[in-house]
């Protein structure tokens, strides 16, 4: 089966064809600028044959047009017809309460996203952008939502409730959602496999360090807490955004520099994290670059960064009475030795300890703890698409299965 997954951002859209049952990835690619000048699409295919195309992609129903042309390409295609795209996985941010699996998109489906809207007003309306234009477009094709906050919708009371009145919550579901369900869920699947052991039987703590960044504590294959809360604000350090912080500071701020919410906003999502502290950069290698050149904002922000990852563990080890392994992954957590190093220094007590030369060799995919550690240390690189094309077949495969008659053995 060929699933097309969709991340659809305000003026983004990304996506990827993938054959799900050789898990092959046909071709994947993105279209920038949407409704701006200067909008292009780029496509690389399976073999490595890439094309850039600039066009008038003026929004979310040229951008689909745009990529299906594309993937219909004589030259740089993948399919011959439409309906050789079977269904549509769409990566959706917020499910809100409303949803704690992937779900087939009906209208009924689609009236739920948009009450969510308020939940997530960045993310949610570009999503259901994307799916009313598949629907125009690509009209039949069966199309599934698959939400980032699904996975820890598990997590008990006691990890969601904020100390606020709990009218807020009753009212306007003010609570920890979490984010980066997909990820969280991959990976601790990745890790029970790669131990020889029953994710039933395993706690784990899954560390998503990306430009955003979250953890996860995953007792038994469910999330019982995550570092991100109502929005991706929440938790780590991340590249410009500030993650835990006192919410005072916000109004001391607010106050002495005279700002209006929304700069407020912006300040701890644009201009704080890893950029905030050094001044420098966002991108954990420049950071890392700046820091081993003697800089010394950059090694604040690199301190930070790692002493949070490090704090948490040891608070979700709690939260689980014990941990069998930790795991890196996103773009830093995959990538950077320096990182997983000194985010484990200190952690002997809870049986952590990594084997230098594994953690800084080549490999994607590894187990970096030292040998006889308690605790294993798992290097596993993502991927959040596949978890979406997954999905995408099981919920449409369940939903062509004959409904069996009521009362009918
Ligand atoms: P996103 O969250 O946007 O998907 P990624 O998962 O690709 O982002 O992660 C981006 C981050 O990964 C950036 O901070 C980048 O600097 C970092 N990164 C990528 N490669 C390395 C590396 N070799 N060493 C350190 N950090 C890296």
């Amino acid at each position: 089966m060929n699933i097309l997954v969709l991340n659809c951002g305000s003026s983004s859209v990304k996506y990827q064809l993938i054959e799900v049952d050789s898990r092959k990835l046909l071709a994947r690619g993105s279209v920038e600028r949407i409704g701006m000048s200067g909008a292009t699409l780029s496509n690389i295919r399976h073999d490595g044959d890439e094309i850039k195309i600039a066009g008038e992609i003026v929004d979310h129903n040229s951008a689909i047009e745009y990529i299906l042309a594309v993937l219909l390409s004589k030259n740089h295609g993948v399919i011959s017809d439409r309906s050789d795209i079977h269904a549509i996985g769409h990566r959706v941010v917020h499910g809100g309460e409303t949803f704690s699996a992937s779900v087939l998109i009906t209208e009924d489906v689609v009236k739920a996203l948009r009450d969510n809207i308020e939940l997530a007003p960045l993310h949610n309306p570009h999503n259901l952008r994307g799916i009313s234009a598949c629907d125009t477009i690509i009209p039949g094709t069966p199309q599934v939502a698959v939400f980032d906050t699904a996975f820890h919708q598990g997590m008990p009371r006691r990890a969601f409730l904020y100390g606020i009145p709990y009218a807020l919550y009753s009212q306007y579901r003010i609570r920890r959602y979490g984010f980066h369900g997909s990820s969280h869920r991959y990976v601790s699947e990745r890790a029970a496999e790669l131990l020889g052991r029953d994710l039933a039987d395993v706690k784990l703590i899954t560390c998503h360090l990306g430009n955003g960044c979250s953890m996860a504590a995953i007792k038994g294959g469910t999330s019982i807490d995550t570092t991100m809360g109502f929005t991706p604000l929440e938790g780590l350090l991340m590249g410009t955004r500030s993650g835990d912080i006192d919410p005072s500071v916000i109004l001391y701020i607010m106050g002495k520099e005279g700002l209006a919410l929304n700069e407020a906003n912006t300040l701890l999502n644009k201009h704080s994290g890893l950029q905030g502290i050094s001044g420098i950069s966002s991108d954990m290698r420049e950071i890392i670059a700046e820091m081993k050149n003697g800089d010394k904002k950059a090694t604040y922000a690199f301190t930070v960064f790692c002493y949070r990852i490090t704090k948490y563990i040891g608070a979700y080890a709690a939260a689980m009475g014990g941990l069998d392994a930790v795991v890196f992954t996103g773009g830093i957590g995959e990538n950077s030795a320096d990182v997983r190093q000194q985010t484990c220094e200190g952690l002997e007590f809870l049986g952590i300890a990594i084997d230098d030369a594994v953690n800084r060799s080549p490999d994607l995919e590894k187990n970096i703890s030292a040998a006889g550690s308690r605790t294993s240390v798992l290097v596993i690189p993502t991927n959040e698409e596949l978890v979406i094309a997954l999905d995408t077949v099981t919920i449409v495969r369940a939903s062509k299965q004959p409904q069996r008659a009521a009362g009918s053995a």
